[in-house]
């Protein structure tokens, strides 16, 4: 089912996670409505990482959308994250640039694309950029890197 010209809900909940354990990570009707909205912000971030893309054409690849309770807990995660509530994605831009630049980019355009959270994440050699269309409470807390050594405002690359 296509949620947007370019994100299906199949690319927003599938899981190797969920698959292996025999998780059933399909969301509730009543989040489809998020899960469209998450994709309409994720069209805006894919048409900006693409004009920025020599050649203008860059795949944005959902790594981790939609989770469902049992899957979170499966893959570590906290129990109030935004992939349980149909807000959150995690993608990687390949074509584009590292997770990184991908974050770079995005962090001033935050307002301009809507983006109520923005979080460069991963170990260096395995980042992603989490996106959600949630804004947290504390504004120092809308754009974040976290890392095994912590969590720092704003877009830190890894040394
Ligand atoms: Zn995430």
């Amino acid at each position: 089912m296509k949620l947007t010209p370019h994100f299906t809900l199949a690319e927003l909940t599938a899981s190797r996670v969920a698959t292996a354990r025999g998780i059933n990570n399909t969301p509730p009707p009543e989040l489809l409505p998020r899960l469209v909205r998450l994709a309409q912000l994720l069209e805006a971030v894919r048409e900006t990482l693409c004009a920025a893309t020599p050649g203008g054409y860059c795949r944005v690849i959902v790594t981790s959308g939609y989770r469902c309770h049992e899957l979170n807990a499966a893959v570590g995660s906290r129990t109030s994250s935004d992939h349980t509530q149909g807000h959150a994605a995690d993608i990687v831009a390949p074509d584009f640039g590292a997770p990184t630049e991908v974050a770079r980019l995005l962090a001033p355009l935050a307002d301009t694309l809507q983006i109520g959270q923005l979080i460069l994440e991963g170990v260096k050699g395995k980042q992603w950029v989490h996106i959600s269309t949630h804004r947290p409470e504390k504004p120092v807390n809308r754009i974040l890197t976290i890392t095994d050594a912590g969590v720092v405002a704003g877009i830190v690359g890894l040394a």
